[in-house]
């Protein structure tokens, strides 16, 4: 393989000097095909070119066809990505479906019960052979059909193996990325893209920059998906992705993007677009640093492509020159929402944390509840806690790894019901959200005495 590996998934080309393509993913239920060939339509419309689709177990596979059929059967060749946690049995039986797979090494095999695991070279070495044999199936049935992989990485998930060895640490991500490409490249196949993503704007970057050197080093420079998760709703969800995502592509590392929403999928896509255009309209020159501050000035007019542009020199800046301070000037806005832009990027990269921090999840189809509107809901209540960080999830499945560095969070159970944690602690059983909001107002409380 050469240095820039370039090859198309679907309709799609990727990596090398391709185009940076902009995905999203569903929120619906799987196994409602109409409700999700109608939001494919949706996001597709506003400028989806890839589209994730959530598959939790082997009953969705049937129903994942039958998506992907009604939408060639109406002309549409937008590229269907199959996402699979936990279950190899379920990645193997949608290669032959999607255009591409997207696996998460930290529960393919292996697992996280966050227990510290002391393996010796030998036990460490048979753990990851046990994970290539177990490899040898899905990539075959790639190799059959044409399919693309993603080595999906994701800080929240790592795997307790890899966190024991590594700590939970961008090395660790792009450890457990090479063993990954390892039984790829073992077994002959390079239809891979990775992804380094983290709720944390500095890690991703880091994960993410060291993962491409070290690629470079070994001579393949493997397609790299670009995303900041549980990045939450509104300007500061779009602020953390731009940080992440803008910066890196400044830096010409990535290849796909996902700006990542508690929205409705439809309105990520447009953001990313604009993303794609602010990074297009900066240059690493424009990050203006002086005495540890990173001083902008614009005379934009159009809101977000400033607010991408000023995000996306922040994370860089901050990434390469470690800024303590953002200094912005734009006509034509008014002062307090300049203000309050600088405050939002200043919070987005952990430099000043002026607020509560909130992550929460996307959602996809293993969600029962109504997350975006519990997400505004505490938004609105416990904004004012500098230092405490809450998170808000989908499911219960990934929700409580993803979040386990949050303070106290609220994860989705069955049947709009929802769960209630403290840190790692599951506080409560599936309780409704009313009760589940008197409960972390009574925890927010005593965390703020
Ligand atoms: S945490 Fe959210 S996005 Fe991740 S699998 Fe669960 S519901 Fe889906």
């Amino acid at each position: 393989m050469n240095s820039k590996t370039e090859f198309s998934i679907g309709n799609v080309r990727i990596g090398g000097n391709a185009p940076v393509v902009v995905q999203s993913m569903t929120n619906t239920d799987t196994m409602d095909v109409a409700a999700t060939v109608a939001q494919c339509h949706r996001m597709m419309q506003n400028g989806a070119e890839m589209i994730r689709i959530t598959v939790p177990s082997l009953k969705e596979v049937e129903p994942l066809r039958q998506i992907k059929e009604r939408l060639r059967a109406e002309g549409i060749q937008t590229p269907i990505v199959a996402d699979v946690h936990f279950n190899p049995k379920v990645a193997e039986a949608v290669a032959s479906v999607v255009e591409k797979v997207r696996i998460n090494p930290g529960n393919y095999v292996d697992k996280r019960n966050f227990s510290h695991l002391d393996l010796n070279d030998t036990e460490y070495a048979a753990a990851v052979e046990r994970m290539a044999m177990r490899a040898a199936p899905l990539l075959e049935q790639c190799r059959k059909h044409d399919t693309a992989i993603r080595i999906g990485i994701n800080h929240g998930s790592l795997c307790d193996r890899i966190v024991s060895r590594y700590g939970n640490t961008p090395n660790a991500m792009v450890q457990s990325a090479l063993e990954w490409i390892d039984i790829c490249e073992r077994y002959d196949f390079h239809k891979v893209v990775i992804s380094m993503k983290s709720s944390n704007v500095l890690t991703m970057m880091e994960a993410t920059i060291l993962l491409h050197e070290e690629m470079e080093k070994r001579g393949c420079t493997y397609p790299l998906h670009l995303g900041v998760t549980e990045a939450g709703s509104g300007l500061e969800g779009r602020v953390k992705s731009a940080a992440g995502i803008g910066a890196l592509l400044l830096m010409h590392v990535g290849d796909t993007i996902r700006v990542s929403l508690t929205e409705p999928p439809e309105q990520e896509t447009p953001f990313a677009h604009t993303l794609l255009r602010a990074v297009q309209q900066t240059r690493p020159e424009d990050a203006d640093v002086q005495d540890d501050t990173l001083v902008f000035s614009s005379d934009d007019t159009d809101f977000d492509l400033w607010m991408a542009k000023a995000a996306t020199l922040a994370g860089y800046a901050y990434f390469k020159h470690r800024i303590r301070d953002i200094r912005l000037e734009n006509p034509h806005f008014p002062e307090t929402e300049i203000r309050n832009l600088e405050a939002v990027i200043l919070q987005a990269c952990r430099i000043r944390m002026t607020k509560t921090d909130f992550v929460s999840c996307p959602s996809c189809g293993r969600t029962q509840y109504d997350i975006q509107s519990v997400l505004t809901k505490v938004k609105e209540r416990f904004s004012g806690y500098p230092g405490l960080k809450i998170g808000v999830m989908g499911c219960i499945v990934n929700g409580p790894g993803e979040m386990a560095d949050a303070d106290f969070g609220i994860v989705g159970a069955s049947n709009g019901l929802v769960c209630v944690y403290k840190g790692k602690q599951r506080l409560t059983g599936a309780v409704t959200v009313d009760e589940a909001l008197d409960q972390l107002a009574q925890l927010v409380g005593e965390w703020s005495l």
